[in-house]
């Protein structure tokens, strides 16, 4: 939780090629050492290292969190066992019968977990779909606003700074599931946020083998209180995945640059493509979804793909195509989904660092399969 050793004055390129060095003097090892050790050693009675047990503080856990903090310019980084233990940890802040407005269209984990609190009579929770219905839904009842932009599959973008002036003005909070577009592209913070989260799982860890979470608040005082609930309620992560986050972390800005030319080039050939209705895609960042004229005929074009894996999740090397409607968004009701949009023709795409030939005669030729 502390900055430890590391800060902002260089680029971010060069800021996120090193993190974690120069911390072993003793060794002065390049690579951040994994500390498994549990519990540590007092010098004598009423003193501490400052290390006392791993789920309040382990030295590798905190070179991460320190990252985290730095990329997301925050006060404080706390790095959790998943992207669903970051989000629940942020809603332990909450008091029962808080009003909370969401996000209509979101991760399907998410809005599970948001119908759980709401089953248990814990909050309330409006969704909205657009900034107008922002605007009508934020009172001073509301005790916070979380949103994901762009949006989760349709890919729409909300303006975190519009949502944060409403949220300012009726003192609510702002979170932020900054997820898709990593700090890279956006920094909710800078733009009014109070909160933001992270899947880590996705772009952080980036290679599809790392299951992990990130909370990281404009705050301290806010920062503090959720340090304080994580150790309390312990879905820390552990340190090795804090070692393979870091390992990650490392090249984000490099993949981050593939990845959106990737999609780019995607969009660009499934725009003109016969087969294809509609591409939805923000501009920016490696997501992108569209919709396939014939409904019918994805169970065979997802076979004949074979370079894109056909699979939930996103953000790591390997391109992935998913289907929303059976995947990630399979807890949100048919009828609900179909209301704004999510329909049963829409696949998602993440693209990986491939060569975008590659990915581009991948999708030709199972098209043409259809034919
Ligand atoms: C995957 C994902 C989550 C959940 O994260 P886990 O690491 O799978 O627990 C939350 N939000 C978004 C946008 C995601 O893509």
């Amino acid at each position: 939780m502390e900055e430890k050793g590391q800060a902002r004055d260089v680029q971010t390129d060069t800021f996120l090629a090193q993190i974690g060095n120069h911390q072993n003097p003793v060794t002065g090892s390049i690579n951040t050492p994994i500390y498994f050790s549990t519990t540590y050693e007092h010098p004598t009675l009423g003193e501490s290292t400052g290390y006392d047990y791993t789920r309040t503080k382990n030295p590798t856990r905190e070179i991460v969190e320190s990252a985290l903090a730095i990329l997301e310019n925050g006060a404080v980084g706390l790095a959790t066992s998943s992207g669903m233990s970051a989000i629940q940890l942020v809603f332990s802040q909450f008091p029962v019968g808080s009003q909370i407005v969401a996000s209509r269209d979101l991760y399907g984990g998410s809005y599970r977990y948001f119908k759980e609190l709401e089953k248990q009579g814990l909050y309330q929770f409006t969704y909205v779909e657009d900034e107008i219905g922002f605007e009508k839904a934020i009172t001073d009842r509301t005790a916070a606003v979380f949103i994901e932009t762009p949006t989760n599959p349709l890919m729409n973008e909300v303006s975190i700074e519009k949502v944060a002036r409403l949220t300012k003005a009726y003192a609510a909070q702002l979170i932020v599931d900054n997820t898709f577009y990593t700090p890279l592209i956006q920094r909710p913070l800078e733009l009014g946020a109070d909160v933001v989260v992270h899947s880590a799982t996705k772009y952080l860890g980036g290679h599809n083998d790392l299951l992990a979470g990130a909370v990281i608040t404009r705050s301290k005082a806010v920062g503090e209180k959720l340090a304080y609930s994580l150790n309390t309620t312990g879905a820390v992560l552990s340190p090795f995945d804090c070692w393979l986050l870091i390992r990650g972390m490392k090249t984000l800005s490099l993949r981050m640059e593939r990845h959106e030319k990737n999609a780019q080039a995607v969009v660009a050939f499934l725009t003109t493509h016969k087969q294809i209705k509609e591409v939805l895609y923000p501009g920016r960042g490696g997501m992108l979804s569209f919709k396939i004229k014939k409904q019918e005929s994805i169970k065979a074009f997802l076979r004949n793909l074979s370079i894109f894996t056909f699979a939930e999740s996103l953000g790591g090397v390997e391109s992935l195509i998913t289907y929303p409607t059976t995947q990630t968004h399979a807890d949100i009701p048919e009828e609900l989904r179909e209301s704004y949009g999510l329909t049963a023709d829409l696949l998602r795409i993440s693209t990986g660092i491939e060569a975008s030939e590659d990915l581009i005669a991948d999708l030709q030729q199972a098209l043409a399969s259809l034919e």
